[in-house]
């Protein structure tokens, strides 16, 4: 179900993520500061912020790169403190999350399902599916080096995809586009989670691309949620100073 997506998921119902009063601790640094954070099912969430703010450490613990200090975190009734990073069935596109270069692009697409064990006929249905979906069924059998940055991020998210994650992780993916070609992937990005409906949490420290591709942006400042709402909102009627600050001084 998707009817919470774009409003305030505060809900028991529909939430795919949830967390409360997570704190995070880099020796005496406490860099995240008591978050709660739910995520609603199929929403697109994005964590926007200046540099520093927290952002890459609260999308590392998600994933499980790192440990909480403290607090909570659950998909469903499932305690994601206790399962390692593959345990945790997320997809992750990370600007430094490489493919595999000696792999063609349908082999690197099959991976995360050959890692769970789908294999066969089903594998290979779903990777023609996915290639589809990206728009790069006619460079299936292309190895990485010999596509584009932007044909290498697509081929990054349909093996992200592929295995149906929980949620889609996504850390700066298109940080090293030129601008031509960011605006052109955010365009596909919203059109792929349109038509594939997966809980995202995506961080950028691009306002532009925060507003344009999220149903809801929560503001990083300094380990703290400074503003949490849809773009529209945020824009709009500003929480606080910060917030307004934050939008008057990127634009
Ligand atoms: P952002 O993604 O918003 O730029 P980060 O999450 O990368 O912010 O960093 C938040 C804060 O945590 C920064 O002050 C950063 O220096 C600190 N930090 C991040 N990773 C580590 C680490 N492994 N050890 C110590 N401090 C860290």
């Amino acid at each position: 179900m998707t009817a919470a997506r774009g409003t305030i998921a505060d809900q028991a119902v529909d939430v795919k993520l949830h967390i409360r009063r997570l704190v995070k601790n880099f020796g005496d640094t406490e860099v995240l500061k008591a978050l709660d954070l739910d995520v609603s099912d199929g929403e697109f969430l994005t964590l926007l912020g200046p540099s520093g703010s927290g952002k890459t450490t609260l999308l590392r613990i998600i994933a499980g790169f790192e440990n909480v200090t403290s607090g909570e975190m659950r998909i469903g009734d499932t305690d994601l403190r206790s399962l390692t990073p593959s345990e945790r069935q997320l997809g992750m596109v990370f600007q430094n999350y490489a493919l595999f270069p000696h792999m063609t692009v349908a082999d690197n697409v099959a991976y995360g399902l050959n890692v769970r064990k789908v294999r066969g006929p089903k594998r290979d249905r779903r990777v023609a599916e996915m290639l589809e979906i990206v728009g790069l069924e006619h460079l299936r059998d292309r190895k990485p080096a010999q596509l584009s940055g932007g044909q290498q991020q697509r081929v990054a998210l349909a093996r992200a995809l592929a295995y149906e994650p929980e949620i889609l992780l996504m850390d700066e993916p298109l940080g090293a586009l030129d601008r031509s070609l960011r605006l052109q992937m955010e365009t596909e990005i919203k059109r792929v989670h349109r038509q594939i409906g997966t809980t995202v949490i995506y961080v950028t420290h691009d306002q532009e691309e925060a507003l344009v591709l999220s149903d809801r942006v929560a503001i990083m400042s300094q380990g703290n949620f400074a503003g949490l709402d849809t773009p529209m909102q945020l824009f709009r009627n500003p929480p606080n100073s910060f917030v307004a600050k934050f939008f008057s001084d990127s634009n």
